[in-house]
């Protein structure tokens, strides 16, 4: 093991160090799940209710969190030059991280070839119900192409903010904050009222946190006593290719790009989110996990500005893990059912990918489920496919686990890189000379 590595390990303990007791949740829910596997047992379903019940519990903050993160962060920047710059490099860095994810995933495919020893062995009621689902989602979205993006943009933000529904909510959203930062001082007063709704809903986020070392560990012992063991040989190679894109975006990817664009130690900026990372893992959610992914940033010196903007945009938009996972996936499924890889098919897929993962939301699941958007690109039908998904969908929950770890990593990466490109990084903060600040 290099010393990079080693370095990195060491970081992550200090993390772990720091939020031991999610830590421990971590790994008793991972023991207690084996203990669970294979049973409908009372135990199982109590520790299924305050999972959820945490889940919601973090989700209930996320509307308010975002809808007042991107109006004060929008409106601190400020002038329309200031935005634009502040804008375009989020958007530079986002598109460069989600390539190179894509990237590594087409290429780590096509060594691996996951799909080729995949066979049958599905229970012919979840076949069924997925046929039914993923035909659906593909009828729907080749009838209404045009309209999945006129649907982005909301005719009446109130019923987009009461449906959850969060790029129609960001689209209204950033258009509003820039409307009140050019509408000058008489907006002052309502942009004070967001700022006070953001510092509610954190301090919020903190009461939450008290009992994220008993949510994470019931989320991951009901994910873990739902693997589906049975059917490990046959996904073994998606597995493995997953976990090694996923770990060379984690371990190589982020801290090139933090070397390339940016001063931040890798090592300071994974012990600064560790917290946020375990949450990311048992909740796989990035909505979920956004309250605390800016609690993390801005206690270890990323400024408000940048948090308050590029995090929640974020959250929503850049997801490399999604996207990793949904070209391997694609690619397992094609080669199950023989279809022979094209270098222009994989580009394709490749690009797909990025829009479909862009458009996933940040919650469980949803990135497998959106990937009938790349399917239908390609011009498969759910029928050829319905074996497949069921076996992808056996081992879903970790992988989804994982690839949320990803998500929220690479907006971290992109915050803290834009913080110190604008001089809004205090590195002594982030490199621990000082104590923490608090939110
Ligand atoms: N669970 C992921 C997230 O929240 C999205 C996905 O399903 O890929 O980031």
């Amino acid at each position: 093991m290099n010393n990079i590595h080693m370095q990195f390990i060491i970081a992550l303990l200090l993390g772990i160090k720091r939020n031991g007791h999610i830590f421990l949740g971590l790994i008793f829910g991972i023991i207690t799940g084996f203990f669970l596997q294979n049973t409908s047992s009372v135990a199982y379903k109590i520790l299924d209710f305050i999972g959820q019940g945490f889940i919601n519990l973090i989700q209930m903050v996320v509307l308010p969190l975002v809808v007042s993160a991107i109006i004060i962060g929008i409106s601190n920047i400020g002038d329309s030059k200031q935005l634009t710059k502040f804008g375009s490099k989020m958007l530079i860095y986002y598109g460069i991280i989600t390539v190179s994810a894509v990237t590594i995933a087409s290429i780590i495919a096509l060594i691996i070839q996951p799909g080729l020893s995949a066979n049958g062995l599905v229970r012919p009621e979840i076949a069924e119900s997925i046929q039914q689902y993923v035909r659906d989602a593909i009828v729907y979205q080749r009838e209404n192409m045009s309209q999945i993006f006129l649907d982005l943009i909301p005719r009446n933000p109130f019923m987009a903010l009461s449906e959850g529904k969060m790029i129609p909510v960001i689209i209204f959203v950033s258009i509003f904050a820039i409307a009140l930062t050019r509408a000058g001082e008489i907006s002052r007063p309502l942009v004070s009222l967001f700022e006070s709704v953001f510092a509610a809903t954190m301090k919020v986020t903190d009461w939450i946190m008290y009992l994220a070392a008993l949510g994470v560990f019931a989320l991951t012992a009901t994910s873990v006593a739902n693997f589906g063991t049975d059917v490990f040989e046959d996904i073994t190679k998606y597995i493995i290719a997953v976990c090694l894109a996923l770990a060379i975006q984690f371990f190589i990817v982020y801290p090139v790009m933090l070397k390339l664009f940016s001063k931040v130690s890798p090592l300071k900026l994974y012990g600064a989110i560790s917290e946020a990372l375990m949450v990311a893992f048992g909740t796989a959610s990035s909505s979920a996990t956004l309250p605390l992914t800016i609690t993390c940033c801005e206690k270890r010196g990323i400024s408000n500005r940048v948090c308050s903007f590029v995090l929640p945009l974020g959250a929503t938009l850049n997801m490399d893990g999604t996207a990793i996972i949904q070209v391997i996936a694609v690619i397992f499924l094609i080669q199950m059912y023989g279809v022979s890889l094209s270098p222009v098919l994989i580009i394709e897929i490749a690009f797909l990918a990025i829009v479909a993962s862009s458009t996933c939301a940040g919650i469980p699941g949803a990135g497998l489920i959106t990937i009938a958007l790349i399917l239908n690109g390609i011009g498969l039908t759910p029928e050829q496919l319905v074996l497949g998904f069921s076996l992808l969908f056996t081992f879903e929950r970790i992988m989804d686990m994982l690839r949320t770890v990803c998500n929220v990593t690479s907006d971290a990466v992109v915050a803290s890189i834009i913080a110190d490109n604008e001089n809004e990084l205090n590195y002594e903060l982030l490199n621990g000379t000082v104590p923490e600040e608090r939110v």
